[in-house]
């Protein structure tokens, strides 16, 4: 079982949850985290149980960069909008440098995210 963060900016939210939902069953399997906003949208759009942190501008994003230093999170899907800008882009920007630091597979739009999740079933995770 890995444990997966998501995260989507709000313009970017929609796509997450149809990801998610494509994804509903491979995603069941796992242990999921959201930041709060993101994490409540999927659990209602696909019924996944997803632990929920605080919502990313209010220290969601830098709790999921915890978890990656601390070696508790194996996948990040982090759905970012390339159009807006976030007032919360410190954190947007530590959370993605945590995630390459620590070669945490990180997915930034949906393709990726596709490719991600496949080759979660061909390596080891705990
Ligand atoms: P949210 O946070 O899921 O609470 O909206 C996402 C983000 O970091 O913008």
């Amino acid at each position: 079982m890995a444990r997966i963060g998501l995260v989507a900016h709000d313009d970017k939210k929609d796509e997450l949850c149809a990801w998610a939902a494509q994804h509903r069953h491979k995603l069941g399997q796992h242990e999921l985290w959201g930041t709060g906003t993101t994490g409540g949208r999927v659990m209602a759009a696909t019924g996944l149980s997803v632990s929920l942190l605080k919502s990313g501008p209010l220290g969601g994003d830098q709790q999921l960069g915890a978890m990656i230093a601390e070696g508790r999170l194996d996948m990040l899907i982090f759905f970012i909008d390339p159009l807006s800008a976030q007032p919360h882009d410190v954190d947007v920007k530590a959370l993605t440098r945590l995630a390459t630091l620590y070669d945490v597979p990180c997915a930034n739009n949906k393709s990726t995210a596709d490719a991600v999740l496949a080759y979660l079933g061909s390596v080891p995770h705990g």
